[in-house]
């Protein structure tokens, strides 16, 4: 991005009226031009050196903020993608089939079908509500969720 004089705002950063426009720094050895942000705090301009043809640094809105076009961010999502382990599908899957353990397992304890009862591990998945078994109408809808769906 070119240098915009008068520039208010870049990406969120307030930006100093009459800014400093170069730094030396490096015992005056290196001279660049200055980050033209104002600092929130202290409302003096940022003492960082900018972004090469950018006219801040990069903590005030240099660096690249990410693809912003649909296509872009799919391209992105496809770059990431490794093997599937953590989609939002597989998760919900995950905790589908988790409760339908616990379901089974408190089937199970209440017909005593196993020799001291088991005590689930863990906080219950999202997706278990626990159901007064000795009412026939909850005891059914244990028995349904227990199934596997298709
Ligand atoms: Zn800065």
């Amino acid at each position: 991005m070119p240098l915009v004089m008068g520039l208010t705002s870049y990406k969120g950063a307030n930006m100093i009226k009459n800014p400093e426009p170069y730094l030396i720094t490096a015992g005056g050895k290196i001279r660049c031009r200055r980050c033209k942000a104002q600092s929130s705090r202290t409302k003096a301009q940022c003492k960082n050196p900018a972004l090469k043809s950018k006219a801040v640094c990069k903590w005030h809105g240099g660096l690249s903020t990410g693809p912003k076009t649909k296509e872009g961010k799919e391209r992105i999502r496809a770059a990431h993608y490794k093997h599937g382990e953590e989609t939002q599908e597989a998760k919900a899957q995950r905790s589908e089939k988790s409760a339908m353990f616990r379901y089974l397992t408190d089937l199970g304890n209440h017909c005593n079908l196993f020799y001291k009862g088991i005590k689930p591990l863990g906080r219950p998945p999202s997706q278990y509500a626990k159901l007064d078994l000795n009412d026939p109408e909850e005891l059914a809808l244990a028995i349904l969720k227990t199934l596997p769906r298709k």
